[in-house]
């Protein structure tokens, strides 16, 4: 096949934007047309997140996470100061509450080593307080480039430039069916109108799943979605952390456990909890989107999921309704916080890819469907890695299906 004049891109999140832009770059001939159903970009995971660019403390060595997380950080410190954007190196500390936890914070940190992070630095007992005076721990370990940004003004700057360049950013065009036609390639469809291009990717967060099947991928992994819920520091208790501070997580789940996180303006936020949502855009607990709820609940792999987890699940659930019993976690690491010290923040809502056997899938998913590239798993630190995925799905798009 000619190479592609025409390439369409589901979902303009940090990731949509980003594998446009890496494609723009490497076709400046071709039209690249981005769509999304809302009004704006970076409504969901991207606009909804801690802000974090991760160091790449905690991923498997040689994962595509691993090395797409090293990567993409250099390539968005480099996006943030060619465009004058925020990036700020607050730096981070694991603290392992007890001797207990002292092993795993070890595993993180034989993890992290692997995977090049720099000028790590293990800090037993009180030498934690240097970096963190009302940090207590057994240990900590402490990662000083771990830095934090505005996604969304990222992706904002992306679809800029994409626009600057000629290519489209067509918001209000809900993807409702993907045909495929005699050449090739296929027509992108919402239900007023359809555009035809050579090449598709889908990158549909909440919906990927759904959006992949239109498209003629199968049904696994399906999303199942995990509201992680916030509160913030009200203004006079915000010194209470210089940067970032995060308990070990548990290792059987995706999740890294609610921690404090400075954001770029100055406030500072405690979560994200880990609470199933019924609905894939189900911001509080009052959203409830039935269609979504039977997607869940009919899914082989949620039975198994739910027979693992249910305790996790459960405690969970019972600290999302009790701002004391939340608060009680992070005050392990911080016992100087209060419970008057916080107001609640918005929350946001992460994809999670299950498979049919109930695995939580960790690491990024792509497939690839003749002249189709899905992004099935995109969670964190995808939004950190956005700019390495859109060179790793580029690639894939561009490559000759042979
Ligand atoms: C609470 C939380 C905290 C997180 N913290 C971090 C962090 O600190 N650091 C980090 O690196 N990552 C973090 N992440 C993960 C990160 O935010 C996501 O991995 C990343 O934003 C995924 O980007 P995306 O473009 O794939 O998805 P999204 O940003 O969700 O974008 C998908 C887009 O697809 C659109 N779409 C869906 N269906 C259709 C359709 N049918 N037609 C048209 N458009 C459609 C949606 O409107 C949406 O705009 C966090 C996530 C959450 C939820």
């Amino acid at each position: 096949m000619s190479a592609p004049s025409r390439i369409g891109v589901v979902g303009a999140g940090i990731v949509g934007l980003a594998v446009a832009r890496r494609l723009a770059q490497l076709r400046p001939d071709a039209r690249i047309t981005v769509v999304d159903k809302e009004a704006d970009v970076a409504v969901h995971q991207t606009g909804h997140n801690s802000g974090v660019v991760h160091a790449g403390l905690y991923y498997a060595p040689r994962s595509l996470k691993a090395g797409l997380c090293t990567r993409g950080r250099g390539l968005l410190r480099e996006f943030c100061a060619d465009h004058g954007l925020a990036y700020d190196e607050c730096g981070k500390l694991v603290v392992a509450r007890d001797e207990g936890e002292v092993p795993a914070l070890r595993e993180i940190e034989r993890r992290a080593t692997a995977n090049g992070v720099p000028d790590l630095r293990w800090l037993p007992g009180v030498a934690l307080r240097e970096v963190e005076p009302e940090a207590v721990g057994a240990a900590a370990l402490h990662s000083p480039r771990t830095a934090v940004v505005d996604f969304a003004a990222i992706a904002r700057a992306m679809a800029g430039e994409l626009r600057d360049k000629g290519h489209e950013v067509r918001l209000g065009f809900e993807v409702t069916g993907v045909r495929r036609n005699l050449d090739g390639g296929v027509a992108v469809c919402s239900a007023e109108e359809a555009f035809a291009v050579d090449r598709l990717v889908v990158c549909a967060g909440l919906h990927t799943d759904r959006v992949s099947r239109l498209a003629g991928d199968g049904p696994e992994p399906a999303i199942i979605p995990f509201r992680g819920e916030y509160y913030r520091l009200v203004p006079g208790r915000s010194g209470l952390v210089r940067g970032m501070i995060y308990p070990v997580p548990d290792p059987r789940f995706p999740f890294l456990g609610v921690h404090f996180t400075r954001r770029v303006s100055g406030s500072v936020d405690i979560g994200p909890n880990a609470v199933p949502a019924a609905a894939r855009e189900g911001y509080t607990w009052g959203r409830v989107d039935l269609r979504d709820v039977w997607a869940t609940a009919s899914w082989p792999g949620v039975r198994p999921l739910a027979r693992r987890y249910w305790r996790t699940e459960l405690a969970e659930i019972r600290a999302s309704l009790s701002k004391r019993r939340y608060l009680a976690s992070a005050r392990e690491f911080v016992p100087a916080l209060r419970d008057d010290d916080v107001v609640r923040a918005p929350a946001g809502v992460r994809a999670q890819a299950v498979d049919r056997d109930g695995a939580l899938v960790d690491d990024f998913r792509i497939h690839r469907v003749g002249s189709v590239v899905t992004v099935r798993n995109a969670p964190s630190p995808a939004a950190t890695s956005a700019l390495a995925i859109g060179e790793h799905v580029a690639d894939l798009v561009l490559a000759d299906r042979g």
